[in-house]
């Protein structure tokens, strides 16, 4: 398979530098199939789910599409609408777009259910370029021409299939009412029962369609983020983050066997029921380490590579690598240690200055760039380490990054 670029898609400069500030290295393939036909005017029915790169898939032929018209939209008017079934959906999409758009001239308001009506009607009060919302608010504030949609030329319904279970079907139909023809729209939906396909095609015209198998088909469920700190601030953001519960059965990684076991004395220090398996460990140490990690026994193994071949320890709820492999591929044998039999998985990796480049190797090789959770890479002459909080804090992070948070598998 030929990989593409961002800029092969025929994405403008801004757009690109805000792309490459998201650490989007390469198009997903949602973003690779829908951004051309979609920066070609043609509508489009996507059939795909959160976390396959769907938000930016239509966000970005949006933005780039409403900065080629130097349009100012007037008091109350929408250039373009993006609906989505939950607030949070709706918060989440916020977010994405207004990074994506970070060096252009866009105004983006968000009107949802359950936050102050009256500071979403002084937004429309000087127009939007992209209105994100949720339909019951979205009619709300059509019905009394606080928002008014006879100028949107951009429309896009995302995750329709749950805004039909949600009941929104009614709401959905009065806001396509007030729309314009001349329009291009997208409908995204992980599945496609009858209802979603009719109301497709009464959205769409001649739609291109997109299709990305279901997620548990190609990978499984395992969420991936990277902090970025220095070595000597490791052991204490591990401390903090086994004060969380949600992480009830971990497997550490090390790069050395000294390593696994400095960081198995310092975890044992603070009172976490802990073993290490590593090449210096008798066979019945070995089997002692797994058997207690099995039982629940000991909450967290600390492993090295090689130890760690073969495991088979169901419920595994996070991979930490507290130093990355020195191998690309060991990454992913080590974060497949979690999400065993179809349950979800968390994979949280320590990258220090000088581990960066094999990160970057990490993330080339499965095309696929990890959420950073706390700060930003620090320079490379930063000498301060700085891990993020602990407990609440961490886990919102994690929410934030990941959208469904710390939480051990189900
Ligand atoms: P979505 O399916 O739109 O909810 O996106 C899922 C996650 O993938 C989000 O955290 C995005 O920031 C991230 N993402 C989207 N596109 C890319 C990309 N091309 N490369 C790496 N990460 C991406």
């Amino acid at each position: 398979m030929t990989q593409t670029t961002f800029a092969a898609l025929g994405l403008a400069e801004p757009i690109l530098r805000a792309i490459e500030s998201c650490k989007f290295v390469v198009p997903t393939p949602i973003q690779a199939d829908s951004i051309p036909p979609l920066l070609a005017n043609k509508d489009l029915l996507g059939v795909a789910q959160t976390g396959s790169g769907k938000t930016a898939a239509f966000a970005l032929p949006i933005l780039q599409h409403l900065n080629a018209q130097s349009i100012r939209p007037a008091p109350f008017v929408a250039r373009a609408v993006i609906l989505a079934p939950t607030r949070e959906l709706a918060l989440q999409i916020d977010e994405t777009v207004r990074a994506l758009s970070a060096n252009l001239r866009l105004r983006t308001v968000v009107i949802i259910g359950g936050a102050s009506r009256f500071k979403q009607v002084e937004a429309m009060r000087r127009g939007a370029d992209i209105v994100i919302g949720t339909p019951g608010r979205v009619c709300d504030l059509m019905q009394t021409r606080e928002l008014i949609l006879g100028a949107v030329s951009q429309f896009v319904l995302d995750e329709a299939d749950r805004m039909l279970d949600l009941g929104f079907i009614k709401d959905i139909r009065r806001i396509v009412a007030a729309l314009p023809p001349q329009r291009q729209s997208c409908l995204f939906s992980a599945t496609m029962p009858a209802e979603v396909a009719s109301l497709a095609n009464s959205l769409l015209r001649d739609p291109i369609r997109v299709e990305i198998a279901r997620k548990e088909e190609t990978a499984p469920k395992i969420e991936q983020f990277v902090h970025h700190l220095n070595q000597s601030g490791k052991q204490s953001l591990l401390l903090s983050m086994l004060q969380d519960d949600a992480l009830s059965r971990v497997i550490v990684f090390t790069r050395t066997k000294h390593g696994a076991n400095k960081v198995a004395s310092v975890l044992e220090n603070a009172g976490i029921q802990v073993n290490a398996i590593h090449g210096n460990k008798s066979q019945p140490q070995r089997e002692k380490a797994l058997k207690d990690f099995r039982s629940g026994r000991a909450r967290v193994l600390v492993a090295t590579d090689i130890a760690a071949r073969g495991i088979d320890v169901t419920g595994i709820s996070h991979v930490i690598n507290f130093d990355l492999p020195v191998e690309a591929e060991s990454y992913v044998h080590r974060i497949g240690r979690t999400a065993r039999a179809g349950a979800a998985g968390i994979a949280i990796s320590f990258c220090d200055p000088s581990e960066r480049p094999v990160l970057r190797q990490i993330e080339r090789s499965m095309n696929f760039s990890i959420a950073v959770v706390g700060d930003a890479p620090p320079p490379m002459t930063h000498q301060q380490s700085r891990p993020a909080a602990p407990g609440q804090a961490q886990r919102r992070r994690y929410n934030d990054r990941g959208g469904k948070g710390m939480r051990s598998a189900a």
